[in-house]
């Protein structure tokens, strides 16, 4: 047996036809439907499924329990929030097509994460601090369903976790303005008023990420399989394998196909879903 989760709450007449023809009956469960299959469809299906009635499907891996999550990790730039903060950074010395190109190359996977945020933060070199603040201010949006979800955990007791190849300086404050339990980023090296263009101490990237979880796991006394791992970009696929359950988020197609779930089109509260 395999349990498909739609998200969401209203389907129209060609949805819930298509849906109940491959899966039978649906059932409501709070804010989305539900079917119990016998033989789980493939990826292929489900991608294919997914774009035809422009819906976010998922199948939930078989030894997931959704009872026993206690521990949710995310990934920060387009994943709670909208934006990459390094590329708005770059914008305030006109270096953000350079940037934003390795950046965009980087999450896609084709370059080494850690030496192409060494380049991009090289670029940063010379810059006033008060740039970052502005970037806080006038260009960090938290990505739909963001509060709600993050509330949600908290209502059921489970922990949120931040964690970001960007900068201590946005997942600090993010951390004060959504009550978030643990943060691991970045740490901008600094000069006078000015960004030195280097990063201190070791560079949080892909293996940082995973190490991350894992730590957490040891210090809550939890196994991995009750977590969650939540991200969009290459570097969040060591991280999302350790997890109990990985959801690419509006992701890049590479993290989409390693992942166990994916969302295209709901925002982030829809992560609730998997542990309703
Ligand atoms: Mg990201």
């Amino acid at each position: 047996m395999a349990t498909i989760i739609i998200h969401s709450n209203t389907l129209n007449f060609e949805q819930s036809k298509t849906l109940e023809r491959k899966f039978g009956k649906l059932s409501a469960v709070h804010n989305h439907y539900r079917a119990e299959v016998e033989t789980a469809p493939t990826h292929e299906q489900l991608v294919q499924l997914r774009q035809e009635l422009e819906l976010d499907i998922n199948v939930l891996p078989a030894n997931f329990d959704s009872k026993t999550v206690k521990l949710v990790i995310s990934d920060m730039d387009s994943t709670l929030i909208s934006i990459e903060c390094v590329d708005e950074i770059a914008d305030f010395i006109n270096v953000k097509p350079q940037v934003a190109a390795i950046t965009e190359a980087a999450m896609r996977g084709e370059l080494n994460f850690e030496e192409s945020l060494t380049e991009r933060v090289s670029l940063l070199k010379g810059l006033e601090t008060n740039a970052l603040q502005h970037v806080y201010d006038e260009r960090l949006t938290l990505n739909p369903g963001a509060e709600t979800w993050i509330e949600g955990l908290k209502e059921q007791g489970i922990k949120f976790a931040l964690v970001s190849g960007g900068f201590t300086f946005f997942t600090q404050r993010l951390q004060e303005r959504l009550g978030i339990d643990f943060t691991r980023a970045n740490v901008l090296e600094i000069e006078g008023h000015q960004l030195s263009g280097r990063v201190v101490g070791d560079i949080v990237g892909a293996q940082a990420k995973a190490d991350f979880l894992i730590e957490l796991c040891d210090q809550m006394e939890i196994l991995m399989s009750q977590t969650i791992a939540v991200g969009d970009g290459a570097n969040d696929l060591m991280m999302m394998k350790e997890a109990g359950l990985s959801v690419a988020y509006h992701a890049k197609p590479t993290v989409q196909e390693q992942a166990d779930t994916a969302l295209n089109y709901r925002g982030l509260d829809a992560i609730l879903d998997f542990i309703a």
